[in-house]
């Protein structure tokens, strides 16, 4: 057997002892519940899982406690009963998860890999602290850190306005606004000048404008990860353009979800 042999040898027996694994534990709650180990001679579920299937007493509890968790929820209970989820994605996601979202919740654990969903579950906590209010993904734009600093000259030029009595609030509000009013001038001739494609490529004049408006950093407010893809916010083939107006420069776990929202968006309307 050479080298390369032997080790897709592993994988392939190692994604499958996983999966049966990920079965098995599903099993134990209701084990649990029916005392069933008691007829295997165990004394505990936990003598039971381990002399079965080699689980640790941690692994067993995590089970139990996302089991009972999930009561309420059913489709994220049957992703654990079935054991169609691994415990360590199912419990990323269990402080998040409500009787409104588990459905959605459920499909993202499916479709998405473990580092996608805790930036899921980060958005989610954020969104929390809102009221509750979920914000649609693109209705936030950047805004700096609050650990920047100003340098000697600007802030020199802000206190003299100041001690004449000018309104520096409203001055820096005005200069911010017509940054923001050039760009989206720049974005409307870009846009014009584009044409119809079946090209993938973006191209250059339509990148620096998204450039200068979302600047390097993911265009999701909260995130603080580089930009590392752009997402067509309207499907690329609905428009077959590279508009400005519809695309997002996302890290590479924004984008994950974008695409994961856009899915749940077609299916429920
Ligand atoms: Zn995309
Ligand atoms: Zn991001």
């Amino acid at each position: 057997m050479t080298d390369e042999q032997l080790l897709r040898l592993c994988e392939k027996f190692g994604k499958r002892a996983l999966l049966w694994r990920q079965k098995f534990t599903g099993l134990l709650p209701e084990v649990n519940r029916r005392r069933l180990y008691e007829k295997r001679g165990c004394q505990s579920i936990f003598e039971f899982a381990y002399k079965l299937a080699g689980l640790s007493k941690e692994q067993v509890q995590r089970a139990v406690q996302l089991e009972r968790t999930f009561l309420d929820k059913p489709a994220l209970h049957e992703l654990l009963v079935r054991g169609q989820a691994s415990l360590s994605k199912l419990a990323k996601i269990a402080s998040v998860a409500t009787l409104e979202n588990e459905e959605f919740l459920a499909e993202q654990v499916k479709r998405l890999p473990r580092k996608a969903l805790e930036t899921l579950v980060r958005d989610e906590r954020v969104f929390e602290k809102q009221n509750g209010v979920p914000k649609p993904l693109f209705a936030v734009k950047v805004v700096p850190g609050n650990n920047f600093e100003l340098s000697d000259e600007v802030v020199q030029k802000l206190r003299r306005l100041h001690e004449q009595g000018q309104d520096v609030d409203a001055i820096l509000l005005g200069l911010l606004e017509l940054r923001e009013e050039r760009i989206a001038r720049e974005k409307e001739e870009v846009a014009s000048g584009l044409k119809a494609t079946d090209s993938h490529y973006i191209p250059v004049r339509v990148r620096r404008v998204l450039r200068e408006e979302f600047g390097k950093k993911c265009s999701i407010m909260t995130c603080p990860k580089p930009a590392e893809e752009i997402h067509h916010t309207q499907r690329f083939f609905l428009g077959r353009s590279h508009d400005p107006h519809y695309l997002a420069p996302l890290c590479h776990e924004h984008h994950q979800l974008a695409h994961a929202v856009d899915v749940r968006v077609r299916e429920h309307w």
